[in-house]
Order: structure tokens, then sequence, then C-alpha cells
């Protein structure tokens, strides 16, 4: 069935000291009878104290990326039964800052995609368009693109394990939001390239979350919309105030 989310993407923020307090604050500030699935992504080296601290409440842990490879010589990489085995089932694959900084190829997203299912895990899979895209009126096409390159070679079944993300690269960080019928226009669009491709089933099931720049003030809006599930936050979801109120505007 289809769920609403709100994922906090911690990014490269926030030491062992600084996680654990920002871990207090979330256990003391989110909304305990929300219906939706609460998620954080703190970086790779805090997942575990993450994954201790959180065991008895209803906030679950995710990685921000980890490598498409089982286990071998790749320097500084991190792998999906490295994860498994400190209990984070849930992996952020796809995120913009990923594609553009480290080269993550829609090939490349694809493997890892498939070793994340290989291993039973969720994937919030990112993906979006970049302003001039959008200014040359390809938005749709490209999102189409990433997700027939990204996604399209799943099985029916596979998709109870997807989660989408959809972020148009000129609103993360920036401050610019897109606006709630620029996200539900691009939602309505994205479940209908779903339908097409694997029918109504997984297309009604699928958790489309939005993401950039939602803020305690425009995240209730943004989420009313219909074909929005939720979101993935990034600057806001640093200050457990904020995302606690944005978490009751799901
Ligand atoms: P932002 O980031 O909320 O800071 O715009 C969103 C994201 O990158 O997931």
């Amino acid at each position: 069935m289809r769920q609403k989310i709100v994922a906090g993407n911690w990014k490269m923020n926030k030491n062992a000291e600084e996680t654990e307090d920002l871990l207090n604050d979330l256990i003391d500030q989110l909304p305990q009878d929300v219906d939706a699935q609460i998620i954080v992504a703190p970086t790779f080296i805090n997942l575990a104290s993450a994954v201790d601290h959180l065991e008895f409440t209803n906030i679950a842990v995710a990685a921000q990326n980890m490598h498409q490879n089982e286990n071998g010589a790749y320097t500084g990489e991190i792998s999906a039964d490295m994860l498994k085995s400190i209990g984070v089932n849930i992996v952020i694959l796809g995120h913009s800052e990923r594609r553009a900084y480290f080269h993550e190829t829609d090939t490349i997203l694809a493997q890892k995609v498939t070793t994340a299912l290989k291993h039973d895990m969720t994937v919030i899979f990112c993906f979006g368009e970049e302003l001039k895209d959008r200014q040359n009126n390809q938005h749709f096409n490209v999102v189409e693109n990433q997700l027939r390159d990204g996604l399209f070679h799943l099985e029916n079944n596979d998709w109870e394990k997807i989660i989408l993300a959809y972020e148009p690269v000129w609103a993360i960080g920036t401050g610019e939001t897109a606006s709630p019928e620029q996200a539900q226009e691009m939602h309505e669009f994205i479940r209908e390239t779903i339908r097409k491709r694997y029918g109504s089933n997984v297309a009604e099931e699928v958790s489309i979350l939005y993401g950039g720049s939602v803020k305690p003030d425009n995240a209730k809006e943004i989420f009313s919309k219909p074909d929005v599930d939720g979101g993935l936050i990034g600057g806001a979801a640093l200050k457990a105030s904020d995302f606690a109120a944005i978490v009751n505007g799901v």
C-alpha cells in the first residue's frame, strides 16, 4: 500500500557527538502517532550508532550511498552486505550530488539498485532535472530517461522495495522550491510513466517523495498534493524542530 514517508538526508554533516545529539532531539520532538514512515540518513561512520540509538523508536535508518559491487578492491567504498550487517536496510541512491560530483551514471545506478535489491534493501531512488532542462522544456524527457535507465530493468515485484524521490536539481539547497503545482505536475507524470511500463498496481502503490528546499513553512502544501507522498529533506533535516514540523505536515 502506498505510504507517506519523510526522510532526512543529513549529507556530510554531523560528527559522532552531534549525530547523537540530533537523534536525541528527534526522539524527543518527533510525533509518535504520525501515519508516516520516518527515515534518517546520517553519514556512514555514524550509521551503527544511529541504528543502536533508534532501536525502540519509529525512526528508521538509511545510508546515503553504497557501492554496486559485493566486495573487493574499491578503496574507500561501502557494500550492501556491510550496511545490512549493522542493521541498515534502506539506501538512498542516485542523489544529484552523487551524480554530479561523483560521476554516478544511470548505468552505475541501475547496478546499485540491482545490488541493493539482491540484499533485500529498500531503495530511495533520486532523480530530477537541472535548471537548463526546465528552461529548455526538457524536464519531462530528462525524468523519463532517468527512470527508464535507472529502474526499468526491474521486475514488477521489485517495486515493493522502491521509493521514488523527485528532486529538481535547481531546488536543492538553493532555497528555491518547486511550487506545489509544479511538484504535482511532475509527480503525476512520473506515476503515469510507471503505469505505462508496469501497470496500475505498481504505479498506484509506489511512494513518490518530493525533495528540494522543503521547509516547515512549505511542506504541508506540497504534501497535500495527491501524487506527493512525502519528502526527502536536506538542510531542514539538520534541526529537530524543523524536521518535526515537516513530519507533522505530511
Ligand atoms: P535540501 O536538500 O532540502 O537542502 O534542498 C534536499 C536533498 O538534497 O535531498
